[in-house]
């Protein structure tokens, strides 16, 4: 049977957003995240990260460093609540016109948000239902992908949320719903899922 699942965005959704991050040491959860995955979890809600993470197209550091910044996500859930995420999807592609450099990773990608190409690759593997899913984030491009792909787009107003709404950054969307922070998505979602 197919399965509903969560999509968290990571920057400003579960981590602070602070821009690249070159130390791995200043990747550090948003307050009650973790709280708010072991919710999800216990809810039999597939939890799947999907990140736009260019830095390695941009030549800022190794794919590996992305790994590593994800393995410490990972223990940072685990150590608080006993989180965890079922999948992580990156896309570590970006075309040379938007600021590509570095060859192996330099490209017009289907995973890079807004494209769907990360939430259709784990519904392949992992039997998810896109219709009766969610898609959680902090930019317009994320609400934008989700009703690409025909998810509910929850847009969160921790990290670049706030700009979003206030029209100071990319472009206007009308998400689904609109939560202070992933706690609140949480809520939001379970609520959801008793009735449809
Ligand atoms: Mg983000």
């Amino acid at each position: 049977m197919t399965r509903r699942a969560v999509f968290l965005d990571r920057d400003g959704v579960l981590n602070q957003e602070v821009g690249y991050i070159h130390e791995v040491t200043d990747l550090n959860l948003i307050a009650g995240v973790a709280q708010a995955v072991k919710q999800l979890n216990q809810a039999g809600l597939f939890c799947c990260l999907v990140s736009n993470q260019s830095g390695p197209a941009r030549g800022y550091y190794p794919a590996s460093h992305v790994n590593a910044l994800h393995d410490r996500l990972c223990q940072l859930l685990a150590a608080e609540t006993g989180a965890h995420l079922d999948a992580l999807y990156y896309c570590p592609y970006l075309s040379a016109p938007e600021g590509g450099t570095e060859p192996a990773y330099t490209r017009w990608s289907t995973w890079r948000k807004p494209n769907t190409g990360m939430l259709v690759a784990a519904a392949w593997a992992h039997d998810l239902d896109l219709n009766r899913s969610f898609m959680v984030g902090d930019k317009a491009t994320d609400v934008d992908m989700a009703h690409n792909a025909g998810c509910s787009g929850i847009l969160v107003q921790t990290g670049f949320g706030d700009r979003i709404l206030s029209g100071r950054y990319q472009h206007q969307t009308k998400p689904d719903f609109i939560a202070r922070d992933l706690l609140n998505a949480a809520d939001w979602i379970l609520q959801q899922i008793d009735v449809i």
